[in-house]
C-alpha cells in the first residue's frame, strides 16, 4: 500500500522532492496499523520538515485508496522505537487491501453507550439475520464515531459464519463500476455485486456527487436485484437520508425504505470506557486523570482520540518518558484546546451579541431570521466547542428540544462553514475573542 501512496504523491509534488524527502521515507512495521502509520527518516529536523510538508497529504491519499484516514507521523531512527503488539500491526499491513475488511473492528471490542446502542443492537440483529428484517439498514452521523467500526463488525462477523460479504467504499464501488465499464466486462460486475449475501457500502454519501451519471443507476439496479434475491444491504452516511445533496429521488426513497438509525456524540462515561478499552488493547498504561483529562478536554471524534492516545504512546516510547499528565498535556498541545471551566454559555452569547449585533434575547429566541438563525448555531457551536455544557444542557440553554436538535445545528453550521471560508474565518474569530476575553480576566 505505500508504494502506491507514494506513486500518488509522486504526481503532485516535484522530482527532486521526491527523491530528496518521500523516497528515503521507512515505514516502522511494528508501529504502524490502518489508523496510524509512522515513517522513520534519516534525521529529526528533516523529520519535522516532513511532518509539516507532506504527512497530511499523504494521510488524504491513505484515505483515499483505504477509507482510513490515518495520523501521520514522521519521525527518526536515531532513537530505537519500541516494539509493540508486532503480530497485529504486521497482519493489517499485510492485507492486499485493506478496504475488504479490518479484522480488528468487531463487535466484541465495540463499547456500547446511548449514544450508539441502537445503531449497536441494529448492526448485530442484521449481522445475525442478514437479508431479514432490517433492510437497508442505515447508520449515519459525524465522522469518527464508529459508523465503519459496526459495519465492519457486521461483515466480519457474517464471513466467520460463511456468508459472502463484499464492503466498499462508495467511491470503491464507483471507481469498481467505472473499470469494468472501459473494460466491457460489466457482466463480471453484476456477477459479483448481485451474487453477494450482503453488500456493506461505507460513506454512501460521496455517490450522491454523480447525480445523472451512471454510477447512481447501476447502484439503484444493484440495490434491487440484490434485495429482491433476499440480499442484505449496510450503508452508512454522514447525513440522514432526507438531507443527502445530489441523489435521484427514488433512491433516496430505497435508503429509507429500511432502518435507518444514527450514532451520536459520546456522553462522557461512553468516552473514559473507549479510551480505557483502546489503551488496554494497545498495552498503554494511562493513569485515571490522564484519561478523564483526554476524555474532557477532546472532542468527540473516537478517531482523533485513538491516534492521541497512540501519538502518546509513540513519543514516549521515543523519549523513554513515562506518561504522566503534564507529558500528556504537552504532546497533545496541537489536539487539545483546554476547555476553560471559567468559559460559560453567556460568556459566547456575550460576544456573539457584541459582534454581531444582535441581542442576546434574540439569539436565545426561535426567530426564523437569517442572522439571528446564523448567530444562534454559530452559539450552539461555541458552546459545546468551548464550555464544559453538556449537549442537553446547551440544549435547554438555547431552548431546543434535546440534544439531537444540537448535534442538528453544530452539523449544520459546519457544513455551512465548509462551504463558505469567510464564514469559517468569522467564527475563529469569535472564539478566539471569547477566549481572550477569558484569559485576561
Ligand atoms: P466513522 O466511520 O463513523 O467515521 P470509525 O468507525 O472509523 O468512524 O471509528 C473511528 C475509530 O474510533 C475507529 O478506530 C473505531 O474503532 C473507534 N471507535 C468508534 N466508536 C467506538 C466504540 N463505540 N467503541 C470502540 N471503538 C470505537
Ligand atoms: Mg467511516
Amino acid at each position: 500500500m505505500t508504494v502506491e501512496v507514494f506513486k500518488e504523491l509522486e504526481k503532485s509534488i516535484l522530482p527532486n522532492e521526491f527523491n530528496k524527502y518521500i523516497k528515503k521515507l521507512a515505514l516502522d512495521k511494528t508501529l504502524s496499523k490502518p489508523s496510524f502509520i509512522v515513517f522513520k527518516t534519516s534525521n529529526l529536523l528533516m523529520a519535522k520538515f516532513i511532518q509539516t510538508k507532506y504527512a497530511e497529504t499523504l494521510s488524504e491519499i491513505y484515505a483515499k485508496k483505504t477509507g482510513i484516514k490515518p495520523e501521520i507521523i514522521i519521525t527518526t531512527n536515531e532513537k530505537k522505537l519500541n516494539l509493540k503488539d508486532k503480530k497485529t500491526a504486521k497482519k493489517d499491513l499485510e492485507k492486499p487491501n485493506s478496504t475488504i475488511l479490518i479484522e480488528s473492528y468487531n463487535f466484541s471490542n465495540f463499547i456500547v453507550g446511548d449514544s450508539n446502542r441502537f445503531a449497536y443492537e441494529c448492526s448485530k440483529s442484521v449481522a445475525k439475520n442478514p437479508g431479514k428484517d432490517f433492510n437497508p439498514l442505515f447508520i449515519y452521523g459525524p465522522s469518527g464515531l464508529g459508523k465503519t467500526h459496526l459495519l465492519q463488525s457486521i461483515g466480519n462477523f457474517c464471513i466467520e459464519n460463511g456468508k459472502i460479504v463484499i464492503c466498499v467504499t462508495s467511491e470503491q464501488f464507483m471507481n469498481d463500476f467505472q473499470f469494468h465499464i472501459r473494460n466491457q466486462t460489466m457482466d463480471k460486475f453484476r456477477l459479483k455485486y448481485r451474487k453477494t449475501d450482503l453488500l456493506l457500502v461505507d460513506d454512501i454519501q460521496f455517490l450522491g456527487n454523480t447525480k445523472g451519471e451512471k454510477t447512481q443507476e447501476e447502484f439503484f439496479n444493484t440495490f434491487n436485484e440484490l434485495r429482491q434475491a433476499g440480499g442484505q444491504i449496510v450503508m452508512t452516511s454522514d447525513k440522514p437520508p432526507k438531507i443527502l445533496k445530489g441523489f435521484e429521488e427514488r433512491l433516496l426513497s430505497r435508503f429509507e425504505s429500511g432502518i435507518i438509525t444514527d450514532i451520536t456524540p459520546p456522553e462522557l462515561e461512553t468516552k473514559i470506557a473507549i479510551i480505557k478499552k483502546k489503551s488496554e488493547d494497545n498495552k498503554i498504561v494511562l493513569s485515571s486523570k490522564i484519561i478523564e483529562y483526554i476524555a474532557t478536554n477532546m472532542g468527540d471524534n473516537i478517531r482523533e482520540i485513538e491516534s492521541a492516545i497512540n501519538k502518546l504512546n509513540a513519543f514516549s516510547n521515543l523519549m523513554r518518558s513515562e506518561i504522566t499528565l503534564e507529558f500528556t498535556k504537552s504532546v497533545l498541545q496541537d489536539q487539545i484546546r483546554e476547555k476553560k471551566e471559567s468559559v460559560t454559555i453567556n460568556d459566547v452569547i456575550e460576544t456573539i451579541s457584541k459582534e454581531l449585533n444582535i441581542k442576546p434575547s434574540d439569539i436565545k429566541s426561535k426567530s426564523r431570521r437569517k442572522n439571528i438563525v446564523e448567530a444562534r448555531r454559530i452559539g450552539i457551536y461555541l458552546s459545546k466547542k468551548l464550555t464544559i455544557n453538556s449537549m442537553p444542557a446547551i440544549a435547554s440553554f438555547f431552548g431546543l428540544k434535546d440534544h439531537s436538535a444540537v448535534s442538528h445545528n453544530i452539523r449544520k453550521i459546519k457544513e455551512l462553514m465548509d462551504e463558505d471560508g469567510f464564514l469559517k474565518i468569522r467564527v475563529e474569530e469569535l472564539e478566539n475573542k471569547i477566549l481572550k476575553g477569558k484569559n485576561s480576566e
